[in-house]
């Protein structure tokens, strides 16, 4: 779960990391109201959507009044950005955050992250700052320090060191700096459970102070159960609305860049179902798994959610029916049908408890479906209705 920079650099306040002072704008009158609360000479408005490159999009101005503070919150307000990070597509500004402007001596890039390789947070710091980091890490990966981080023992005053020389703040007063805001980094880092948090740039100011001038921070979901406030920050106009209904429903959804819709149970199968698409020659539309114990009523909305993707051009549906049943899934894919209409190919493969029950549902419907018996079978019919065959 993404949120939003302000919402990233008040949780970071929390923790004590020094960020500059601002507050979330929602109208260009506000922005203004927030410019004289804060005090100039220079302030900055920042397009708030959840994606980074805005500084180059145009997303991010530097003004020196508060009447310019209103003009650029009414020209920011309601654009569609496009960055390198929205797609083509751009996102909507819908929020601001309007923030005092400060002086910047020099831009770093600081992050952290669960390094998947060693199972520990790692901390990844670079002297390029404000850039794209994945282009300084093809390009000049030397200028890269990977710091892993043992979780047992936090972070320990040997790995501020080899930050601040790497960072090239080796003179004595930034000792104290990087070491009390790398502890307030990691502990909000933690605490939070985030699956990252980026800083880019962490700047250096004029006066020698270091400040999170960016913040990104995505939450790990798995652990929402244990922060009710994670809620408080979700920003729904920025999900996907497939998978925001999905989520309503309990069912586990990931839309994806091809066209073969599928609705699968069971992660297993759901993945070895998109494997078998792309071997013959197609790409999913989508991961869906409708889980172990789903009704018709779930199975019902699955079957909505991805016939209403414009992208789908064919769907499969793949169950192997073990707690649910077979005939459970048959009548759901009625139901769905008969409420959302049926526009593009459609293959149905059913295994397991009830399976002949299904099947003969689905046989004396007068719908247009295309069985099939095993996986293989299932897989080269769809491609091969969406004209997807190698
Ligand atoms: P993005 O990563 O989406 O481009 P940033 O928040 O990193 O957005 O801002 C882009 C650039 O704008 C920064 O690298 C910095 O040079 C400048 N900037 C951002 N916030 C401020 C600020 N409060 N004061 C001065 N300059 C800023
Ligand atoms: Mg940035």
């Amino acid at each position: 779960m993404n949120i939003h920079e302000h919402q990233a650099k008040a949780v970071l306040k929390e923790f004590g990391a020094p960020v500059p002072r601002g507050q979330a704008a929602y109208s260009a009158a506000e922005a203004a109201r927030i410019a004289e609360t804060l005090g100039g000479p220079v302030w900055v408005v920042k397009a708030q959507i959840h994606a980074g490159g805005r500084g180059k999009a145009g997303g991010v101005k530097v003004v020196k009044s508060a009447g310019e503070v209103k003009e650029a919150a009414a020209e920011l307000m309601g654009k569609v950005l496009v960055t390198h990070q929205t797609g083509p597509e751009g996102k909507e500004v819908r929020r601001l955050l309007v923030e005092e402007g400060v002086e910047i001596e020099r831009e770093l890039y600081f992050s952290m992250l669960v390094d998947r390789a060693t199972g520990w947070p790692a901390i990844i710091c670079s002297t390029e700052g404000g850039m794209d980091i994945e282009a300084v890490a093809a390009e000049t990966p030397e200028k890269i320090l990977t710091l892993a981080i043992d979780p047992a023992t936090g972070i320990q005053s040997f790995h501020a060191r080899k930050v601040a020389v790497s960072l090239g703040l080796r003179e004595k007063q930034y000792a104290k700096q990087v070491n009390s805001l790398m502890r307030s980094l990691y502990a909000a880092f933690i605490q939070k459970d985030m699956s990252l948090l980026e800083v880019n740039p962490l700047i250096v100011t004029k006066a020698g102070n270091l400040l999170c001038l960016d913040a990104k921070v995505s939450f790990d979901d798995n652990a929402s159960f244990r922060h009710p406030e994670f809620a408080d920050l979700r920003d729904q106009t920025e999900e996907d609305p497939k998978e925001r209904e999905a989520k309503a429903h309990g069912l586990s959804y990931v839309a994806l860049d091809g066209n073969i819709g599928c609705m699968v149970n069971g992660a297993g199968l759901a993945m070895a179902t998109m494997d078998i698409i792309k071997l013959y020659g197609a790409e999913p539309a989508n991961f869906l798994d409708v889980g172990g114990g789903a009704d018709t009523a779930t199975v019902t909305a699955a079957f909505k959610i991805i016939t209403q993707d414009p992208q789908v051009k064919g769907i499969l549906v793949n169950i192997f029916g073990g707690i649910m049943k077979c005939d459970v899934i048959a009548e759901g894919v009625i139901a769905a049908v008969k409420e959302t209409g049926l526009s593009v190919p459609l293959v149905v493969r059913l295994a397991g408890t009830n399976v002949e029950k299904g099947k003969a549902i689905l046989d004396a419907s007068d719908l247009d479906i295309t069985p099939a018996d095993d996986l293989d079978d299932a897989a080269q019919k769809i491609v091969a209705a969406v004209g997807g065959d190698k």
